[in-house]
């Protein structure tokens, strides 16, 4: 949580601003020692050309294949003159990513190489959402990883998406690989946390998309439920007020679990 309130303290963070340069630079201070590769390009929008910048951390196993943490930072470009801070959506998982570096580090891992990714450019450049104008940062680095191979490497792909909410209600996510979606809620079973998991079943466009749409085992942890009918979700309404340190810790736990069981699978 501590790490949620340092990245919001920054203020609106859309691509293309001061902010957004120092939310990369304070990610790439907590990877100190750690193997980081970056993937910067430019992108074409209607709006304009803008920088993006995806952060990888690789945190090798001694098990071919790698796992994929993901999330993205940047809020959205159309509130970046508002107050918007995205405390659940960016801030808070690309936080969890940081603590699970955390975790990973120092040890070594009997399993899968887990990469985490804290990728860019995944918000829409119009609201509420257009498929073609959002996703620029996965879009980029799936299609980098098809053309050198590494995409056939991927074990699973887990994407945490606003898991910060203080009533945490995490989707079974529909367009989500099945398979996974069980391994995840057996980890939340064997912590005591299934309640939290999969009251409903619906589908969401999210950074997983083309890691789906490229036969890649795929989750979202998301909880599209923010507040009543979601009426926080890209609006100003975005605080850390609205957020709880157990529901990072939840998702958090449950993602390990699920690394742990996929190591073993
Ligand atoms: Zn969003």
């Amino acid at each position: 949580m501590q790490y949620v309130k340092e990245i919001v303290a920054f203020g609106p963070r859309p691509i293309g601003s001061e902010n957004h340069k120092k939310v990369e630079n304070y990610i790439l201070s907590h990877l100190k020692g750690d193997t980081v590769e970056e993937d910067s390009f430019t992108i074409d929008t209607p709006e304009g050309k803008f920088p993006v910048r995806n952060i990888l951390a690789k945190f090798p196993g001694t098990r071919d294949g790698i796992i994929v943490i993901a999330s993205h930072y940047e809020t959205n470009y159309p509130l970046r003159d508002t107050t918007y801070i995205g405390a659940n959506d960016g801030a808070s998982s690309s936080a969890l990513l940081l603590e699970i570096a955390n975790q990973l580090r120092g040890s070594k891992r009997e399993g899968y190489s887990v990469w985490l990714l804290w990728d860019d450019a995944e918000e829409s450049m119009k609201l509420p959402w257009f498929d073609s104008e959002s996703l620029y940062g996965v879009r980029h680095l799936a299609q980098r990883w098809q053309d050198d191979g590494t995409i056939k490497q991927i074990k699973a792909f887990l994407l945490e998406d606003m898991i910060g909410d203080a009533d945490l209600n995490i989707e079974r996510e529909a367009n989500s690989t099945p398979w996974l979606e069980d391994l995840i809620y057996q980890a939340a079973t064997r912590l005591g946390y299934q309640s939290h998991f999969f009251g409903r079943t619906i589908p969401i466009e999210d950074d997983h998309q083309p890691f789906v749409e490229r036969g890649v085992p795929s989750a979202d942890l998301i909880d599209l439920n923010y507040g009543y009918n979601n009426v926080f979700h890209h609006t100003t309404q975005d605080t850390i007020d609205k957020l709880s340190p157990r529901s990072l810790e939840i998702v958090g736990r449950v993602t390990l679990e699920t690394v742990r069981m996929l190591d073993k699978r």
